[in-house]
């Protein structure tokens, strides 16, 4: 089902524990875009021809598949992207002309303005960082527990009359935390500020209901929920992305263009200028189909395509169910080498365990385990701050997938043990 997995690495099997960065891709999936490149291939939207028309009307299917997969109210909502990182600087593109314009006009009144300012965890990727402070905003951190848990109670004290709002994370990609998204939009709301949620690391580990949620804008990446890479959405609330000014500019994004002025089009193409990724959306409806679909075996680890009567669930809360045993599985196991330690132990996890092995630095981890078969990832996994918050240089990072499996994680336990003598 996932051809790559039968792959040897210096004679071993593979064991890919990197599924944070990116999953692998079933063979649905890697037949959808190699069927569209033979049969289909077109610019879509303007073509008066049948193969633009077929692409055209199968990239808009995929756009109602989405937004029925994170339960969206509407279509317009549902803006393509190249990824989370695209996703989120579109937001803080948009948001920051806005509170620019606000600031202008504001100044006009007072003699003085302030920045605006927006509220983070702790726990972010850089691209949940760094495209608020090249938006000219000040950031706020919501601080967390060194079990990798929010202070809600300090999150409820930074917001002030300079608060644009909160931007943070479902869960995080080096802690592994499953943050409580809808009590962080929640006091948001409260005080009258719009949420941006970061779910690249949530929408292939548990089903995401944005309405349930209540978050204005929701960004995940398309290559680490089973499709290609160069596809993501962002979400956001029809009221909201109606108000935002465009992101980009050039074909598509607009009604009118003369010399003098331009005229934009409506949601969602607004935001979708020039040519999307036609063949990674269509891999993308692919790959949404692959989990709706999946089912959760009552023997840990099995995979099968349909489901069967035995199966205790189906689509996401199987891949849920499966990947939280195998949370726990690893957890016990793990936790017998001699010297290891963990970063991040919070009650609610997905997917996710960090640790360190003794002194050893996590780069010479991972490249002996690299030796025996075992991807994992090594360093500060885009999150700088963390390494801050606990002193450390970096982390080694297993993260598990739907096709992850006991002995899996048993390969990682022996490799572990074999090469604890070898770093000290
Ligand atoms: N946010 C989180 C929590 C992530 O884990 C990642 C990728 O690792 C990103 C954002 C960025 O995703 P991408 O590189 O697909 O844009």
């Amino acid at each position: 089902m996932f051809p790559i997995l039968d792959t040897q690495i210096y004679g071993h099997r593979l064991v890919y524990l990197d599924n944070a960065a990116t999953t692998q891709k079933p063979q649905q999936v890697i037949d959808t875009l190699t069927d569209y490149y033979r049969t289909l291939n077109s610019n879509i939207h303007r073509g008066a021809h049948r193969l633009a028309a077929e692409a055209t009307e199968r990239y808009e299917a995929v756009r109602r598949q989405v937004q029925s997969f994170i339960n969206a109210r509407s279509h317009r909502e549902i803006v393509f992207t190249r990824g989370t990182t695209e996703s989120i600087n579109l937001v803080a593109s948009s948001l920051g002309k806005l509170w620019n314009d606000q600031q202008l006009t504001h100044s006009h009144i007072h003699t003085f303005t302030h920045s605006p300012e927006v509220i983070v965890s702790g726990m972010e990727h850089h691209s949940n960082i760094v495209p608020w402070q090249l938006a000219g905003a000040t950031l706020r951190v919501i601080p967390f527990s060194d079990e990798g848990v929010l202070d809600l109670d300090a999150y409820r004290a930074l917001f002030n009359g300079n608060t644009r709002l909160v931007a943070c994370t479902h869960v995080s990609n080096t802690l592994g935390t499953v943050n409580p998204v809808e009590e962080i939009t929640r006091i948001a709301h409260e005080h009258g500020v719009p949420v941006l949620i970061d779910g690249a690391q949530a929408v292939a580990h548990m089903a995401v209901d944005v309405q349930a949620i209540g978050c204005d804008f929701y960004c995940f990446s398309g290559h680490k929920m089973y499709a290609p890479m160069g596809v993501g959405v962002m979400y956001g609330r029809e009221e909201i992305l109606d108000t935002l000014p465009p992101y980009q500019g050039g074909g598509e994004m607009i009604k009118d263009v003369t010399f003098e002025r331009t005229t934009y089009n409506e949601l969602p193409f607004r935001f979708e200028a020039g040519t999307p990724s036609v063949g990674d959306v269509l891999g993308l409806g692919s790959a949404i189909d692959f989990m709706l679909n999946y089912s959760c075996s009552p023997k840990l680890g099995e995979l099968s395509a349909q489901p069967t009567e035995e199966c205790v669930k189906t689509g996401l809360p199987a891949i849920q169910a499966h990947e939280e045993s195998l949370m726990r599985y690893a957890l016990e196991k793990l936790s017998t080498v001699p010297g290891i330690r963990f970063i991040g132990t919070a009650p609610r996890k997905a997917g996710v365990i960090s640790f360190l092995l003794g002194d050893a630095h996590p780069y010479d981890v991972g490249t002996l385990l690299d030796k025996l078969g075992i991807a994992v990832r090594t360093g500060h996994h885009c999150t700088q701050p963390i390494m801050d918050r606990y002193g450390i240089p970096g982390t080694v990072r297993a993260s598990f997938a739907c096709y992850t499996t006991q002995a899996d994680i048993d390969a990682l336990h022996d490799a572990l043990l074999r090469i604890a003598p070898m770093l000290q």
